[in-house]
Protein backbone atom coordinates (compact mmCIF):
# COMPACT_ATOMS: atom_id res chain seq x y z
CA UNK A 1 0.00 0.00 0.00
CA UNK A 2 1.49 3.76 -0.58
CA UNK A 3 -0.30 6.24 1.05
CA UNK A 4 -0.76 10.11 -0.10
CA UNK A 5 -1.05 12.72 2.40
CA UNK A 6 -2.16 16.43 1.98
CA UNK A 7 -1.22 18.88 4.08
CA UNK A 8 -2.57 21.96 3.69
CA UNK A 9 -1.13 25.85 3.85
CA UNK A 10 -2.76 26.59 7.33
CA UNK A 11 -2.32 22.79 8.95
CA UNK A 12 1.45 22.91 9.45
CA UNK A 13 0.79 21.27 12.88
CA UNK A 14 4.52 19.24 13.67
CA UNK A 15 3.42 17.31 16.19
CA UNK A 16 0.68 15.68 14.38
CA UNK A 17 0.61 12.11 14.96
CA UNK A 18 1.02 11.49 11.18
CA UNK A 19 4.66 12.16 11.94
CA UNK A 20 5.50 10.39 14.92
CA UNK A 21 7.40 7.99 13.11
CA UNK A 22 8.76 8.19 9.19
CA UNK A 23 7.37 5.54 6.94
CA UNK A 24 8.88 4.47 3.58
CA UNK A 25 5.02 3.93 2.06
CA UNK A 26 3.99 7.25 3.02
CA UNK A 27 4.33 10.23 0.65
CA UNK A 28 3.40 13.94 1.80
CA UNK A 29 2.97 16.77 -0.30
CA UNK A 30 2.32 20.08 0.04
CA UNK A 31 1.60 22.80 -2.33
CA UNK A 32 2.28 26.57 -3.76
CA UNK A 33 -0.56 27.62 -5.97
CA UNK A 34 -2.89 30.04 -7.72
CA UNK A 35 -5.72 28.75 -6.63
CA UNK A 36 -4.51 29.97 -3.22
CA UNK A 37 -3.10 33.32 -3.97
CA UNK A 38 -5.57 34.48 -6.37
CA UNK A 39 -9.38 33.83 -4.91
CA UNK A 40 -8.75 37.14 -3.07
CA UNK A 41 -5.89 39.54 -3.66
CA UNK A 42 -3.54 38.93 -0.14
CA UNK A 43 -1.41 41.33 1.24
CA UNK A 44 1.79 40.45 0.07
CA UNK A 45 3.29 39.72 3.59
CA UNK A 46 0.42 36.86 4.01
CA UNK A 47 1.87 35.34 0.67
CA UNK A 48 5.72 35.31 2.25
CA UNK A 49 4.73 34.07 5.49
CA UNK A 50 2.73 31.08 4.36
CA UNK A 51 5.28 30.03 1.40
CA UNK A 52 7.96 30.71 4.03
CA UNK A 53 6.34 28.71 6.53
CA UNK A 54 5.46 26.26 4.09
CA UNK A 55 8.94 25.83 2.69
CA UNK A 56 10.72 25.31 6.22
CA UNK A 57 8.10 22.73 7.18
CA UNK A 58 8.37 20.88 4.45
CA UNK A 59 12.47 20.46 4.50
CA UNK A 60 11.60 19.84 9.09
CA UNK A 61 10.03 16.91 8.05
CA UNK A 62 12.53 15.76 5.26
CA UNK A 63 15.50 15.85 8.04
CA UNK A 64 12.96 13.79 10.20
CA UNK A 65 13.13 10.86 7.44
CA UNK A 66 9.36 11.84 5.83
CA UNK A 67 8.66 11.74 2.25
CA UNK A 68 7.85 15.36 0.82
CA UNK A 69 6.51 16.25 -2.69
CA UNK A 70 6.71 19.73 -2.41
CA UNK A 71 5.66 22.05 -5.47
CA UNK A 72 6.67 25.88 -5.78
CA UNK A 73 5.19 28.52 -7.02
CA UNK A 74 6.97 28.51 -10.61
CA UNK A 75 7.91 25.07 -10.51
CA UNK A 76 7.46 23.30 -13.96
CA UNK A 77 5.01 20.14 -12.43
CA UNK A 78 2.83 22.04 -10.56
CA UNK A 79 -1.27 22.90 -12.10
CA UNK A 80 -1.77 25.48 -9.91
CA UNK A 81 -4.81 24.19 -8.45
CA UNK A 82 -4.93 21.44 -5.91
CA UNK A 83 -6.79 18.95 -7.87
CA UNK A 84 -5.12 18.34 -10.59
CA UNK A 85 -1.54 18.54 -8.77
CA UNK A 86 -2.97 15.54 -6.57
CA UNK A 87 -4.27 13.51 -9.65
CA UNK A 88 -0.82 13.62 -10.94
CA UNK A 89 1.28 12.84 -7.89
CA UNK A 90 -1.41 10.07 -7.24
CA UNK A 91 -0.50 8.56 -10.65
CA UNK A 92 2.76 9.28 -11.07
CA UNK A 93 3.43 7.24 -7.75
CA UNK A 94 1.25 4.94 -7.76
CA UNK A 95 -0.98 5.60 -4.81
CA UNK A 96 -3.27 3.33 -3.39
CA UNK A 97 -4.54 5.08 -0.61
CA UNK A 98 -5.47 9.29 -0.16
CA UNK A 99 -5.53 10.78 3.33
CA UNK A 100 -6.07 14.56 4.15
CA UNK A 101 -6.83 16.71 7.19
CA UNK A 102 -10.00 18.17 8.03
CA UNK A 103 -9.88 21.95 5.80
CA UNK A 104 -10.71 24.64 8.04
CA UNK A 105 -12.10 26.16 5.12
CA UNK A 106 -15.63 25.23 3.86
CA UNK A 107 -14.25 26.01 -0.07
CA UNK A 108 -11.57 23.59 0.43
CA UNK A 109 -13.40 20.78 2.64
CA UNK A 110 -15.84 20.91 -0.47
CA UNK A 111 -13.79 20.38 -2.79
CA UNK A 112 -11.46 17.71 -1.43
CA UNK A 113 -14.98 16.39 -0.51
CA UNK A 114 -16.15 16.02 -4.16
CA UNK A 115 -13.00 15.43 -5.83
CA UNK A 116 -11.87 12.29 -3.24
CA UNK A 117 -15.21 10.64 -4.21
CA UNK A 118 -14.24 10.52 -7.74
CA UNK A 119 -11.24 8.62 -7.18
CA UNK A 120 -10.77 4.89 -7.25
CA UNK A 121 -8.72 4.42 -4.23
CA UNK A 122 -10.16 4.72 -0.84
CA UNK A 123 -9.53 7.44 1.28
CA UNK A 124 -9.82 8.63 4.87
CA UNK A 125 -10.29 12.46 6.54
CA UNK A 126 -8.27 12.30 9.88
CA UNK A 127 -8.33 15.49 12.58
CA UNK A 128 -5.74 18.27 12.25
CA UNK A 129 -5.38 17.80 16.30
CA UNK A 130 -4.97 21.72 16.97
CA UNK A 131 -8.39 22.77 18.30
CA UNK A 132 -10.12 22.40 21.68
CA UNK A 133 -13.70 21.77 19.94
CA UNK A 134 -14.50 19.56 16.89
CA UNK A 135 -16.55 21.09 14.24
CA UNK A 136 -19.53 20.42 15.00
CA UNK A 137 -19.36 20.81 18.87
CA UNK A 138 -20.53 24.17 19.35
CA UNK A 139 -24.05 23.00 17.14
CA UNK A 140 -24.56 20.67 19.56
CA UNK A 141 -23.74 22.71 22.52
CA UNK A 142 -26.37 25.45 21.41
CA UNK A 143 -29.02 23.32 20.21
CA UNK A 144 -32.65 24.08 20.66
CA UNK A 145 -31.35 27.70 22.22
CA UNK A 146 -32.43 31.04 20.43
CA UNK A 147 -29.76 32.67 21.33
CA UNK A 148 -26.06 31.54 20.59
CA UNK A 149 -24.22 33.11 23.42
CA UNK A 150 -20.55 33.49 23.21
CA UNK A 151 -20.40 34.07 27.28
CA UNK A 152 -22.28 30.71 27.84
CA UNK A 153 -19.92 28.55 25.46
CA UNK A 154 -17.28 30.58 27.13
CA UNK A 155 -18.21 28.83 30.38
CA UNK A 156 -18.97 25.65 29.56
CA UNK A 157 -15.11 25.74 28.02
CA UNK A 158 -13.62 27.08 31.24
CA UNK A 159 -16.09 24.35 33.36
CA UNK A 160 -14.97 21.46 30.74
CA UNK A 161 -11.12 22.34 31.06
CA UNK A 162 -10.41 23.03 34.40
CA UNK A 163 -9.04 26.47 33.49
CA UNK A 164 -9.47 29.55 35.95
CA UNK A 165 -11.85 27.04 37.71
CA UNK A 166 -11.72 26.82 41.64
CA UNK A 167 -14.13 23.44 41.77
CA UNK A 168 -17.43 24.74 39.68
CA UNK A 169 -17.01 28.27 40.56
CA UNK A 170 -15.06 30.99 38.47
CA UNK A 171 -11.38 31.42 40.25
CA UNK A 172 -10.97 35.30 41.75
CA UNK A 173 -15.33 34.94 41.74
CA UNK A 174 -16.14 36.62 38.27
CA UNK A 175 -15.86 34.93 35.20
CA UNK A 176 -15.55 37.72 33.16
CA UNK A 177 -13.03 41.20 34.16
CA UNK A 178 -14.39 43.09 30.65
CA UNK A 179 -14.77 46.13 32.35
CA UNK A 180 -11.28 46.43 33.66
CA UNK A 181 -10.19 45.95 30.13
CA UNK A 182 -10.85 49.00 29.23
CA UNK A 183 -7.87 51.26 29.89
CA UNK A 184 -6.74 54.22 27.55
CA UNK A 185 -2.76 53.87 26.96
CA UNK A 186 -1.38 57.31 28.50
CA UNK A 187 2.57 56.29 27.63
CA UNK A 188 3.03 56.24 31.72
CA UNK A 189 3.95 52.14 31.59
CA UNK A 190 7.12 51.17 29.65
CA UNK A 191 6.78 48.51 26.91
CA UNK A 192 9.17 46.22 25.69
CA UNK A 193 10.46 46.33 22.66
CA UNK A 194 8.80 44.09 19.93
CA UNK A 195 10.22 40.62 19.17
CA UNK A 196 10.31 40.66 15.40
CA UNK A 197 11.75 37.33 14.16
CA UNK A 198 14.05 37.91 11.24
CA UNK A 199 13.37 35.04 8.75
CA UNK A 200 15.23 35.92 5.65
CA UNK A 201 12.47 35.00 2.79
CA UNK A 202 14.51 37.06 -0.10
CA UNK A 203 14.12 33.87 -2.38
CA UNK A 204 10.40 33.49 -1.46
CA UNK A 205 10.00 37.06 -3.01
CA UNK A 206 11.83 36.44 -6.15
CA UNK A 207 9.48 33.77 -6.28
CA UNK A 208 6.58 35.79 -5.95
CA UNK A 209 7.85 38.72 -8.08
CA UNK A 210 8.72 36.12 -10.83
CA UNK A 211 4.87 34.78 -10.43
CA UNK A 212 3.42 38.18 -10.69
CA UNK A 213 1.38 37.36 -7.36
CA UNK A 214 -1.14 40.55 -7.56
CA UNK A 215 -0.61 41.39 -3.67
CA UNK A 216 -1.82 44.71 -1.62
CA UNK A 217 0.29 45.98 1.75
CA UNK A 218 3.59 46.84 1.44
CA UNK A 219 7.04 45.14 2.56
CA UNK A 220 10.14 46.39 2.39
CA UNK A 221 12.98 44.45 3.87
CA UNK A 222 13.76 41.06 3.01
CA UNK A 223 13.16 39.37 6.66
CA UNK A 224 9.64 38.11 8.00
CA UNK A 225 9.27 39.21 11.63
CA UNK A 226 6.20 37.00 12.38
CA UNK A 227 6.88 33.61 13.46
CA UNK A 228 7.60 30.77 10.55
CA UNK A 229 8.29 27.42 12.46
CA UNK A 230 6.90 25.85 15.83
CA UNK A 231 9.90 26.68 18.08
CA UNK A 232 9.59 30.47 16.92
CA UNK A 233 6.13 30.12 18.11
CA UNK A 234 7.14 29.07 21.28
CA UNK A 235 9.51 31.72 21.80
CA UNK A 236 6.94 34.58 20.54
CA UNK A 237 4.38 32.92 23.19
CA UNK A 238 7.25 32.93 25.89
CA UNK A 239 8.17 36.59 25.05
CA UNK A 240 4.21 37.47 25.58
CA UNK A 241 4.40 35.48 28.64
CA UNK A 242 7.49 37.12 29.81
CA UNK A 243 6.87 40.99 28.75
CA UNK A 244 3.36 41.44 27.99
CA UNK A 245 0.81 39.95 29.88
CA UNK A 246 1.34 41.54 32.45
CA UNK A 247 -0.82 44.48 31.23
CA UNK A 248 -2.58 42.38 28.32
CA UNK A 249 -6.09 42.91 29.75
CA UNK A 250 -5.39 46.69 31.13
CA UNK A 251 -4.82 47.70 27.60
CA UNK A 252 -6.68 45.37 25.51
CA UNK A 253 -8.87 48.03 23.82
CA UNK A 254 -6.81 51.09 23.54
CA UNK A 255 -5.42 52.69 20.55
CA UNK A 256 -2.58 55.14 20.17
CA UNK A 257 -0.97 56.74 17.49
CA UNK A 258 2.51 56.01 18.73
CA UNK A 259 2.13 52.16 19.51
CA UNK A 260 1.16 49.29 16.79
CA UNK A 261 1.07 46.36 19.13
CA UNK A 262 1.00 47.55 22.38
CA UNK A 263 0.44 44.58 24.69
CA UNK A 264 -1.31 42.13 22.02
CA UNK A 265 0.94 38.87 21.12
CA UNK A 266 0.98 38.55 17.21
CA UNK A 267 0.93 34.98 18.19
CA UNK A 268 -2.26 34.86 15.92
CA UNK A 269 -0.57 33.74 12.75
CA UNK A 270 1.04 31.71 14.17
CA UNK A 271 -2.02 29.85 15.95
CA UNK A 272 -3.72 29.99 12.30
CA UNK A 273 -1.34 27.99 10.36
CA UNK A 274 -1.59 26.10 13.20
CA UNK A 275 2.53 26.16 14.02
CA UNK A 276 1.74 26.46 17.57
CA UNK A 277 -1.77 25.22 19.20
CA UNK A 278 -4.51 26.90 21.51
CA UNK A 279 -3.38 24.01 24.19
CA UNK A 280 0.09 24.84 23.94
CA UNK A 281 -0.94 28.69 24.34
CA UNK A 282 -3.40 28.37 27.49
CA UNK A 283 -1.00 25.76 28.87
CA UNK A 284 2.15 28.33 28.52
CA UNK A 285 0.15 30.87 29.51
CA UNK A 286 -1.02 29.47 33.00
CA UNK A 287 2.21 27.94 34.00
CA UNK A 288 3.62 31.16 34.04
CA UNK A 289 0.56 32.63 35.71
CA UNK A 290 1.47 30.48 38.60
CA UNK A 291 4.18 30.77 39.23
CA UNK A 292 3.41 35.12 39.04
CA UNK A 293 0.45 35.40 40.45
CA UNK A 294 2.21 37.58 43.09
CA UNK A 295 2.79 40.66 40.33
CA UNK A 296 0.09 39.21 37.55
CA UNK A 297 -3.78 40.23 37.56
CA UNK A 298 -6.19 37.39 37.46
CA UNK A 299 -7.76 40.07 34.85
CA UNK A 300 -4.96 39.78 32.40
CA UNK A 301 -4.98 36.24 31.89
CA UNK A 302 -8.43 36.12 32.19
CA UNK A 303 -8.80 38.86 29.33
CA UNK A 304 -6.50 36.75 27.03
CA UNK A 305 -7.86 32.99 28.05
CA UNK A 306 -11.34 34.20 26.90
CA UNK A 307 -10.02 35.00 23.46
CA UNK A 308 -8.24 31.72 22.68
CA UNK A 309 -10.52 29.22 24.37
CA UNK A 310 -13.69 31.63 23.81
CA UNK A 311 -14.35 33.92 20.87
CA UNK A 312 -11.81 31.99 19.23
CA UNK A 313 -13.14 28.32 19.37
CA UNK A 314 -16.97 30.12 19.19
CA UNK A 315 -16.17 31.42 15.92
CA UNK A 316 -15.14 28.38 14.03
CA UNK A 317 -18.15 26.70 15.62
CA UNK A 318 -20.37 29.37 14.51
CA UNK A 319 -18.99 29.06 11.09
CA UNK A 320 -19.36 25.08 11.03
CA UNK A 321 -22.98 25.89 12.40
CA UNK A 322 -23.96 28.31 9.47
CA UNK A 323 -21.68 27.82 6.63
CA UNK A 324 -21.98 27.75 3.13
CA UNK A 325 -25.45 30.70 4.20
CA UNK A 326 -23.60 32.38 6.16
CA UNK A 327 -20.99 33.49 3.31
CA UNK A 328 -24.18 35.25 1.26
CA UNK A 329 -25.81 37.17 4.59
CA UNK A 330 -27.16 41.30 3.91
CA UNK A 331 -29.04 41.08 6.95
CA UNK A 332 -28.84 45.09 7.10
CA UNK A 333 -29.09 45.26 3.19
CA UNK A 334 -26.07 47.29 3.20
CA UNK A 335 -24.57 47.72 -0.72
CA UNK A 336 -21.90 50.72 -0.77
CA UNK A 337 -18.50 49.98 -1.25
CA UNK A 338 -15.61 50.64 0.23
CA UNK A 339 -13.77 54.06 -0.67
CA UNK A 340 -9.77 53.85 -2.16
CA UNK A 341 -8.39 54.61 0.77
CA UNK A 342 -8.66 51.47 2.72
CA UNK A 343 -6.20 50.37 -0.03
CA UNK A 344 -3.65 53.48 0.87
CA UNK A 345 -4.60 55.01 4.25
CA UNK A 346 -5.01 58.31 2.27
CA UNK A 347 -7.58 60.25 4.22
CA UNK A 348 -7.44 62.90 6.83
CA UNK A 349 -9.38 60.56 9.47
CA UNK A 350 -6.79 59.89 11.56
CA UNK A 351 -8.39 56.95 12.90
CA UNK A 352 -8.48 55.41 9.97
CA UNK A 353 -5.38 56.54 8.68
CA UNK A 354 -3.64 54.57 11.12
CA UNK A 355 -5.69 51.35 11.51
CA UNK A 356 -5.11 51.15 7.56
CA UNK A 357 -1.66 52.37 7.59
CA UNK A 358 -0.37 49.31 10.41
CA UNK A 359 -2.69 46.87 8.42
CA UNK A 360 -0.84 47.97 5.14
CA UNK A 361 2.64 48.08 6.54
CA UNK A 362 2.51 45.02 9.13
CA UNK A 363 -0.65 43.15 7.66
CA UNK A 364 -2.02 43.60 11.26
CA UNK A 365 -4.11 45.54 13.29
CA UNK A 366 -5.17 44.60 16.55
CA UNK A 367 -8.71 43.87 17.79
CA UNK A 368 -10.22 47.04 18.01
CA UNK A 369 -8.73 48.49 15.35
CA UNK A 370 -10.63 46.39 13.15
CA UNK A 371 -13.73 46.19 15.11
CA UNK A 372 -14.34 49.99 16.03
CA UNK A 373 -12.50 51.95 13.27
CA UNK A 374 -12.34 49.87 9.88
CA UNK A 375 -15.18 48.01 10.67
CA UNK A 376 -17.17 50.51 12.91
CA UNK A 377 -16.67 52.69 9.76
CA UNK A 378 -17.42 50.37 7.10
CA UNK A 379 -20.76 49.69 8.38
CA UNK A 380 -21.69 53.00 9.33
CA UNK A 381 -21.11 54.28 5.69
CA UNK A 382 -23.32 50.75 4.63
CA UNK A 383 -20.97 49.03 2.99
CA UNK A 384 -21.67 46.03 1.21
CA UNK A 385 -20.29 42.62 3.55
CA UNK A 386 -19.03 40.53 0.59
CA UNK A 387 -16.42 44.01 -0.33
CA UNK A 388 -15.61 44.24 4.06
CA UNK A 389 -15.28 40.55 3.96
CA UNK A 390 -12.74 40.52 1.11
CA UNK A 391 -10.50 43.23 2.28
CA UNK A 392 -10.26 41.47 5.70
CA UNK A 393 -9.69 38.38 4.42
CA UNK A 394 -6.91 39.80 2.05
CA UNK A 395 -5.22 42.65 4.61
CA UNK A 396 -4.53 40.50 7.69
CA UNK A 397 -1.51 38.00 7.83
CA UNK A 398 -3.61 35.93 9.91
CA UNK A 399 -6.97 35.81 7.65
CA UNK A 400 -8.19 32.70 7.38
CA UNK A 401 -12.00 32.55 6.05
CA UNK A 402 -13.51 30.57 9.32
CA UNK A 403 -12.45 33.35 11.59
CA UNK A 404 -12.18 36.06 9.34
CA UNK A 405 -15.75 35.79 7.87
CA UNK A 406 -17.27 35.38 11.32
CA UNK A 407 -15.19 37.91 12.72
CA UNK A 408 -16.00 40.74 9.67
CA UNK A 409 -19.45 40.03 8.49
CA UNK A 410 -21.22 38.74 12.02
CA UNK A 411 -19.49 40.52 14.86
CA UNK A 412 -18.52 43.79 13.16
CA UNK A 413 -20.91 44.00 10.50
CA UNK A 414 -24.09 42.50 12.11
CA UNK A 415 -24.81 41.16 8.70
CA UNK A 416 -25.91 37.44 10.20
CA UNK A 417 -28.82 39.63 12.16
CA UNK A 418 -27.59 39.23 15.62
CA UNK A 419 -25.90 35.77 15.60
CA UNK A 420 -23.03 36.38 16.90
CA UNK A 421 -23.20 40.24 18.16
CA UNK A 422 -26.48 41.43 20.57
CA UNK A 423 -25.99 44.71 18.92
CA UNK A 424 -24.29 46.13 15.83
CA UNK A 425 -20.57 47.57 17.37
CA UNK A 426 -21.15 51.49 15.73
CA UNK A 427 -19.70 54.18 17.74
CA UNK A 428 -19.50 58.20 16.85
CA UNK A 429 -16.20 59.85 17.52
CA UNK A 430 -16.74 59.85 21.51
CA UNK A 431 -16.02 56.43 21.78
CA UNK A 432 -12.25 56.66 19.63
CA UNK A 433 -11.86 59.67 21.46
CA UNK A 434 -11.89 57.30 24.46
CA UNK A 435 -9.91 54.69 23.74
CA UNK A 436 -7.66 56.35 21.77
CA UNK A 437 -5.25 59.87 21.23
CA UNK A 438 -6.51 59.38 17.15
CA UNK A 439 -8.63 62.39 17.58
CA UNK A 440 -6.53 64.77 19.23
CA UNK A 441 -4.06 65.75 15.82
CA UNK A 442 -6.85 64.86 13.78
CA UNK A 443 -8.07 67.50 10.67
CA UNK A 444 -11.87 66.80 12.13
CA UNK A 445 -13.01 67.91 15.31
CA UNK A 446 -14.91 64.97 17.37
CA UNK A 447 -17.23 67.02 18.33
CA UNK A 448 -19.32 68.22 15.55
CA UNK A 449 -21.55 66.44 13.72
CA UNK A 450 -22.15 68.78 10.78
CA UNK A 451 -19.87 71.18 8.72
CA UNK A 452 -16.73 71.04 6.98
CA UNK A 453 -14.35 69.95 10.50
CA UNK A 454 -17.25 67.77 11.91
CA UNK A 455 -15.74 64.45 12.50
CA UNK A 456 -17.85 62.21 10.02
CA UNK A 457 -18.09 59.28 12.49
CA UNK A 458 -21.03 61.73 14.28
CA UNK A 459 -23.49 62.08 11.56
CA UNK A 460 -22.71 58.74 9.90
CA UNK A 461 -23.68 57.25 13.19
CA UNK A 462 -26.74 58.69 14.05
CA UNK A 463 -28.07 58.63 9.67
CA UNK A 464 -27.07 54.78 10.56
CA UNK A 465 -29.44 54.32 13.15
CA UNK A 466 -31.92 56.51 11.27
CA UNK A 467 -31.73 54.50 8.00
CA UNK A 468 -31.81 50.90 10.12
CA UNK A 469 -34.12 51.51 12.49
CA UNK A 470 -36.11 48.65 10.78
CA UNK A 471 -33.57 46.35 11.48
CA UNK A 472 -32.45 47.55 14.79
CA UNK A 473 -35.41 49.83 16.28
CA UNK A 474 -36.75 46.93 18.42
CA UNK A 475 -33.13 45.34 19.67
CA UNK A 476 -33.41 45.57 23.28
CA UNK A 477 -29.85 47.02 23.58
CA UNK A 478 -30.50 49.49 21.31
CA UNK A 479 -33.34 51.48 22.92
CA UNK A 480 -31.22 53.89 24.41
CA UNK A 481 -30.04 55.26 21.39
CA UNK A 482 -33.23 55.12 19.85
CA UNK A 483 -34.45 57.30 22.27
CA UNK A 484 -31.94 60.28 21.92
CA UNK A 485 -32.56 59.55 18.15
CA UNK A 486 -36.12 60.10 18.62
CA UNK A 487 -35.66 63.43 21.13
CA UNK A 488 -33.23 64.84 18.36
CA UNK A 489 -34.69 67.68 16.42
CA UNK A 490 -36.28 67.70 13.18
CA UNK A 491 -34.09 69.89 11.46
CA UNK A 492 -30.79 68.61 13.57
CA UNK A 493 -31.34 65.64 12.19
CA UNK A 494 -31.75 66.08 8.72
CA UNK A 495 -28.66 68.71 8.26
CA UNK A 496 -27.26 65.55 9.77
CA UNK A 497 -28.25 63.16 7.32
CA UNK A 498 -27.34 65.53 4.62
CA UNK A 499 -23.92 65.78 5.98
CA UNK A 500 -23.50 61.79 6.03
CA UNK A 501 -24.95 61.49 2.66
CA UNK A 502 -22.36 63.53 1.45
CA UNK A 503 -19.68 61.43 3.32
CA UNK A 504 -21.36 58.10 1.71
CA UNK A 505 -20.65 59.61 -1.79
CA UNK A 506 -17.86 61.37 -1.14
CA UNK A 507 -15.86 59.39 0.78
CA UNK A 508 -12.36 59.79 -0.26
CA UNK A 509 -12.34 63.68 -0.23
CA UNK A 510 -12.73 62.70 3.35
P1 LIG B 1 -4.24 39.14 20.82
O1 LIG B 1 -5.00 40.37 21.10
O2 LIG B 1 -2.93 39.00 21.46
O3 LIG B 1 -5.18 37.91 21.22
C1 LIG B 1 -4.64 36.60 21.47
C2 LIG B 1 -5.22 35.58 20.54
O4 LIG B 1 -6.60 35.42 20.77
C3 LIG B 1 -5.10 35.91 19.06
O5 LIG B 1 -3.82 35.57 18.56
C4 LIG B 1 -6.23 35.10 18.46
O6 LIG B 1 -5.80 33.79 18.18
C5 LIG B 1 -7.25 35.05 19.57
N1 LIG B 1 -8.33 36.03 19.31
C6 LIG B 1 -8.48 37.25 19.84
N2 LIG B 1 -9.63 37.82 19.42
C7 LIG B 1 -10.18 36.93 18.57
C8 LIG B 1 -11.36 36.93 17.78
N3 LIG B 1 -12.23 37.94 17.79
N4 LIG B 1 -11.60 35.86 17.01
C9 LIG B 1 -10.76 34.81 16.99
N5 LIG B 1 -9.63 34.75 17.71
C10 LIG B 1 -9.35 35.80 18.49
N6 LIG B 1 -8.41 37.01 13.81
C11 LIG B 1 -7.76 36.13 13.04
O7 LIG B 1 -7.02 35.29 13.55
N7 LIG B 1 -7.93 36.14 11.68
C12 LIG B 1 -8.73 37.04 11.04
O8 LIG B 1 -8.85 37.02 9.82
C13 LIG B 1 -9.41 37.99 11.85
N8 LIG B 1 -10.23 38.92 11.27
C14 LIG B 1 -10.87 39.82 12.06
C15 LIG B 1 -11.75 40.73 11.45
C16 LIG B 1 -12.45 41.64 12.23
C17 LIG B 1 -13.41 42.60 11.57
C18 LIG B 1 -12.27 41.63 13.63
C19 LIG B 1 -13.03 42.59 14.47
C20 LIG B 1 -11.41 40.74 14.23
C21 LIG B 1 -10.71 39.81 13.47
N9 LIG B 1 -9.85 38.85 14.06
C22 LIG B 1 -9.21 37.95 13.26
C23 LIG B 1 -9.72 38.74 15.53
C24 LIG B 1 -8.57 39.54 16.16
O9 LIG B 1 -8.61 40.86 15.72
C25 LIG B 1 -7.20 38.92 15.84
O10 LIG B 1 -7.21 37.55 16.18
C26 LIG B 1 -6.10 39.59 16.65
O11 LIG B 1 -6.10 40.97 16.40
C27 LIG B 1 -4.76 38.98 16.31
O12 LIG B 1 -3.70 39.67 16.94
P2 LIG B 1 -2.95 39.10 18.21
O13 LIG B 1 -2.44 37.74 17.92
O14 LIG B 1 -1.95 40.12 18.64
O15 LIG B 1 -4.13 38.98 19.25
FE1 LIG C 1 -11.54 59.63 13.84
FE2 LIG C 1 -13.36 61.56 14.17
FE3 LIG C 1 -11.51 61.18 16.01
FE4 LIG C 1 -10.85 62.20 13.63
S1 LIG C 1 -12.18 63.13 15.15
S2 LIG C 1 -9.78 60.61 14.75
S3 LIG C 1 -12.25 61.08 12.28
S4 LIG C 1 -13.11 59.73 15.43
Amino acid sequence: MKTLRLILGDQLNIKHSWFNEPNDEVIYCLFEMRQETDYVKHHIQKVIGFFAAMRQFASDLESLGHHIVYFKINDQNNNQNLIDNLSKIIEKHAITNFEYLFPDEYRLDKQLRSYSETLNIPYHIVSAEHFYTNRDDLAIFFKGKKQYLMENFYRDMRRKYDILMVGDQPEGGKWNYDKSNRNKWKGDINIPNYKLFKNNVSEVIEDINRANIETIGRFDTKTFSYPITRAQGLEQLKYFCEALLIHFGDYQDAMHTDETYLFHSRLSFAMNLKLISPKDVVVTVMNYYRKHEQTIAISQVEGFIRQVIGWREYLRGMYWAFMPDYKSKNTLENYNSLPKFFWTGKTKMNCLKHAITNSLDNGYAHHIQRLMITGNYALLTQTNPDEVDDWYLGIYVDAIEWVQLTNTRGMSQFADGGKIATKPYVSSGSYVNKMSNYCGDCYYNKNKKIGDDACPFNSLYWNFLDEKREHLGNNFRMGMMYSLLDKMDKQDLQNIKEKATHIIEHQDDY
